[in-house]
């Protein structure tokens, strides 16, 4: 109909029902995503999760066995890479080692038989963009890990392309390197405004540098959402476990609102379990409240790790002796003395409790 011929501008990237089988094998099930124009995604999951072959297939490199992929309005699924528009950058940096940087840079530019002085005025351009203006001249085994990295994210935007695909560009390198670069990369996509989809299986990475995150596990998508709603709105079990720290608690349902904790009853928790059913629940450290008053739920103090601006302390609670992590800000746990042995009060804030209903 007439609807289906309008283009959405706001919608770069359309993925439609798109499944990937190595044999009998399926590393993606079905996959429906739509991506932003400008924005920044995270493709993010553990290992043989399926992110990998999802950018790959994005840029052509491995082709889907079903579903469609459509950019700016044109179905680019049959399209061999060299076709499709994107830049790439890939974990080991894969420079050609026997080009210098600025010839590394000036490869795309020169396949398009551009101008002399528009290459060397591009090149120039993206090397002050990347902060490596005077490196012109080097080969690339005489730079860094992270310079390497960014001459390979200079040559993967050379060509001006509308999409940035980046396979896990930092994991190769060491912790400071890789924090620093975070940064400069997501400053330099914010400037630029180019759509960026980035896979990686640092949960970190992904919740400072993204505007939203695709968490992926076993072929499918578990959740699309901000950090902040991934953090904390996790849509399943897996997403609540796979990001930052939490607590399971076991519980059995009670009526429509309230569940079980050992003996006691905790009240104004939707859930949608059967009466008597097995269900969990969870709540972030941070989220966990200890208190003096020892009359309502408490829980022995097993250990009491320090970690800068928090105490991380491990309690079993005194119920059913299920453990349980809070994270207690330094100036808050003055006042309760924590020591292993001791009893204290714990609240648990229905807001910050989520139900996993019984299979
Ligand atoms: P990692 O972080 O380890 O790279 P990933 O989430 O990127 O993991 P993929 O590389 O996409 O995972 O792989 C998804 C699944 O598909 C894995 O089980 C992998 O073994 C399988 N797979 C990937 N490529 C092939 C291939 N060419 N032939 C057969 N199986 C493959």
């Amino acid at each position: 109909g007439v609807f289906e011929t309008l283009v959405d501008t706001r919608t770069h990237l359309e993925i439609a029902g798109l499944t990937k089988r190595f044999g009998n094998f399926t590393a993606l099930q079905s996959i429906d995503l739509s991506i932003e124009e400008g924005e920044f995604v995270c493709f993010l999951g553990p290992s043989g999760c399926g992110k990998t072959t999802l950018l790959r297939a994005i840029a052509g490199l491995a082709l889907q066995s079903e579903g469609r992929i459509v950019q700016r309005g044109q179905d680019i699924s049959a399209l061999p890479p060299q076709d499709r528009d994107f830049g790439i950058v890939f974990q080991s940096y894969a420079l050609f080692p026997n080009l210098t940087v600025f010839n590394n840079v000036a490869y795309g530019l020169r396949n398009r038989r551009e101008d002399r002085h528009r290459v060397r005025e591009r090149v120039e351009e993206l090397l002050a963009l990347v902060d490596l203006s005077g490196s012109e001249g080097k080969y690339p085994a005489a730079l860094s890990g992270g310079q390497q990295q960014r001459v390979a994210v200079a040559r993967a935007l050379a060509t001006e392309p509308a999409l940035l695909l980046l396979d896990e560009p930092l994991s190769a390198l060491d912790a400071r390197v890789r924090v620093h670069l975070r940064g400069q990369i997501k400053a330099l996509q914010h400037r630029l405004g180019v759509t960026t989809i980035m896979v990686t299986h640092d949960q970190e990475e992904a919740l400072t540098m993204a505007d939203r995150i695709v968490v992926m596990n076993q072929g499918v998508i578990e959740q699309v959402g901000t950090p902040a709603e991934i953090y904390h709105h996790p849509a399943s079990a897996f997403v609540a476990e796979f990001i930052g720290q939490m607590n399971f608690l076991d519980v059995k349902a009670d009526d429509e609102a309230a569940v079980h904790l050992g003996r006691r009853r905790l009240e104004n928790i939707p859930h949608t379990c059967a009466a008597g059913e097995s269900a969990r629940i969870s709540i972030r450290p941070e989220s966990v409240e200890l208190t003096h008053d020892t009359s309502g739920m408490s829980a022995r103090v097993e250990d009491v790790e320090f970690l800068g601006p928090f105490l991380r302390v491990s309690l079993t609670l005194q119920d059913d002796g299920q453990g349980l992590m809070a994270d207690v800000p330094v100036r808050d746990a003055q006042s309760l003395a924590l020591v292993a042995g001791q009893r204290v009060g714990v609240h648990l804030p229905g807001d910050a409790l989520r139900v996993y209903p019984c299979r």
